[in-house]
């Protein structure tokens, strides 16, 4: 099958799965998987912060970074359209007592920085008393496979700061972005006080991601993780995934990259479909309404899942290539040459 509905899709590969089952391993809620130490130092160092902690999903990561910084009642200011917000169930809100206080993004995916002023909200006496404590602004990048530019990213940080705002970056894509900017890790996740990264989408791991910030920060989220039922055992035995993808699946994400931008330029060829978007791993694009079920059926009976709809998502990875790009393309060229 070749999978576009999405990076998560990704099966660990022979080589991955052999490093998972060459881990040493030990009880990690003790301390004591040597494996797990070693990806959490790792991806320290990489990321250029003091501490990380190994997770079991980018949710949790997130909810853990978002209750590590704010206290209850306190607020933070976050995309209308951002995974932490929109997509977790409002976990920070249900879980941790935490406001959120959503901004409109603007047509590039970045949230205005006036906007994020405005949202700021004054505490002390007088109104001051009336309002949640503002106290954290949460960024996503890669956004909808958008890249934020490294001085909106900088403004947006120095903007918080002069605010006396924290700073969170879901980061579940992180290195999509990196790669794309041609810089390190280190260098886009600068400026941030933690950093949720996912192994588990393009990264092609199983299972997992690593918040990244500041030891004091990550002894909070430790703690939150295990309320929330996020101590692992023997956990070696994926932290090994990671560390191989760490090594072996960073810098091929350009090739998912370049696929995704074949697969625009295929679909710009067809009259029927319109390209909307096409940036890093993902193509956004618009069919026809009355097409999209037999179109998506079409697909399936040949080997390819896209979930069809008007303005659909199709995102590349490990696990599709070149070779997959021209297929899907030439099925749905076969497909509206029929109809
Ligand atoms: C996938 C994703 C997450 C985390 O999702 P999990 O499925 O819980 O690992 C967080 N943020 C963004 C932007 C994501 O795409």
């Amino acid at each position: 099958m070749i999978d576009l509905r999405s990076d998560t899709v990704t099966r660990p590969t022979a080589a991955m799965r052999a490093a998972m089952l060459a881990a040493e391993v030990g009880d990690d809620v003790w301390g004591d998987d040597p494996t797990v130490q070693r990806l959490q130092a790792v991806v320290a160092e990489r990321t250029g912060f003091e501490a990380a902690l190994f997770m079991p999903s980018g949710t949790m990561s997130n909810l853990c970074a978002l209750m590590a910084h704010c206290e209850r009642g306190d607020e933070y200011i976050v995309g209308q359209l951002a995974h932490t917000y929109k997509y977790e169930g409002g976990g920070a809100a249900v879980l941790g007592s935490i406001v959120p206080q959503p901004i409109e993004h603007a047509p590039d995916g970045t949230l205005p920085l006036e906007k994020i002023a405005a949202a700021i909200k004054h505490h002390g006496p007088g109104l001051g008393a009336h309002f949640a404590r503002s106290r954290l602004l949460a960024l996503e990048n890669t956004f909808n496979g958008k890249v934020l530019a490294r001085d909106y990213v900088r403004a947006a940080q120095e903007l918080a700061r002069s605010r006396g705002l924290s700073l969170h970056l879901d980061g579940a894509r992180v290195a999509n972005a990196s790669v794309a900017n041609g810089e390190s890790l280190r260098e886009t996740c600068a400026g941030f006080d933690s950093v949720s990264i996912c192994f588990s989408k393009g990264l092609g791991c199983p299972v997992g991601s690593v918040l990244v910030g500041s030891k004091a920060l990550l002894e909070r989220a430790f703690r939150w993780r295990k309320v929330a039922g996020g101590g692992m055992r023997q956990a070696g035995i994926l932290a090994a995934a990671l560390l191989y993808a760490l090594d072996h699946h960073i810098d091929r994400l350009a090739e998912d990259h370049a696929n995704a931008a074949f697969l625009a330029e295929g679909l710009r060829s067809i009259d029927e479909v319109s390209v909307t978007d096409c940036a890093t791993n993902m193509v956004f694009a618009q069919f026809p309404q009355a097409h999209c079920v037999p179109l998506e059926a079409h697909l399936k009976a040949r080997g390819i899942l896209i979930q069809v709809l008007y303005g659909t998502r199709m995102v590349t990875h490990l696990d599709v290539s070149g070779a997959d790009i021209d297929r899907v393309v030439a099925e749905i060229k076969n497909y509206f040459a029929k109809v």
